[in-house]
């Protein structure tokens, strides 16, 4: 089993998972230092080598602590996976994602990769949790599956996604 590493935003109201693990917010930075870049080094040290990171594209992260995350991570050769702009978006993939690590989804990450673009992928849809997030209306188990037909491969990395979105991986546009 694998397992996803987010920010502790992103999974903040969701089921645990032993899947899941969020980067909890430090309370305090030390003196000339960043207490949150050795939070995320100390979980991506344990996620290795198999663990996935979900992160949200640094543009729509004014966050920087947040936007390090995804930093750190490619720099300890682990798979990152952008996610959509959307917060609500971005937390109803990261429980569909919990579920389908735990169910040992093979190809994890090209699904997710896939997944990540399904704002521009015209699947049904209907609101998903307290603040109504336009989430596809299928259920997991076929979203998994049809994740695995519709990823396309990027033409400048060994990443990909849905044809109709960026790049999952490196951002590239189509
Ligand atoms: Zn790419």
């Amino acid at each position: 089993m694998s397992v996803l590493v987010v920010d502790g935003a992103l999974a903040e109201g969701l089921r645990s998972s032993p899947c899941l693990v969020p980067v909890a917010r430090p309370s305090r930075t030390w003196r000339g230092g960043s207490a949150m870049a050795d939070a995320i080094v100390d979980v991506l040290e344990g996620a290795r080598p198999r663990g996935v990171v979900l992160a949200r594209a640094p543009r729509a992260d004014t966050d920087t602590d947040a936007a390090i995350l995804p930093q750190l991570a490619r720099v300890m050769a682990l798979e990152v996976v952008r996610l959509p702009d959307d917060v609500g978006l971005c937390r109803w993939l990261v429980a569909l994602a919990a579920v389908m690590c735990q169910a040992d989804c093979p190809d994890l990450t090209r699904r997710l990769q896939t997944l990540a673009g399904v704002e521009a992928a015209g699947l049904p849809r209907r609101p998903w949790g307290w603040d109504g997030a336009s989430v596809p209306a299928l259920r997991p188990r076929v979203l998994a599956r049809w994740a695995w037909h519709a990823w396309k491969p990027c033409a400048a990395c060994p990443g990909g996604g849905h044809e109709a979105a960026p790049c999952a991986r490196c951002g590239r546009r189509r």
